[in-house]
């Protein structure tokens, strides 16, 4: 299970162990509440969970399905 969330407090990210702020984005994955791993976007971005677009002129972040991380997208 994957899924992007938004920090309302604070979060840890399990990647790089840095502290989340309020409205930061983050990824949750795991089965269940008992495995959950939380990730920052910059550690999305480095492990590949994540990519960045470009749309309208806004730039959004994309976190990946685990469908889209099984397709040969690099
Ligand atoms: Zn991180």
């Amino acid at each position: 299970m994957r899924r992007g969330c938004i920090s309302i407090g604070i979060t840890q990210c399990d990647g790089c162990h840095r502290y989340l702020g309020y409205g930061e984005r983050y990824l949750v994955i795991g089965e269940d509440e008992s495995n959950e791993r939380r990730l920052c976007v910059a550690c999305c971005l480095k492990q590949g969970n994540a990519s960045y677009k470009n749309e309208e002129g806004k730039e959004t972040i994309t976190f990946f399905s685990q469908e889209d991380v099984q397709a040969p997208w690099h």
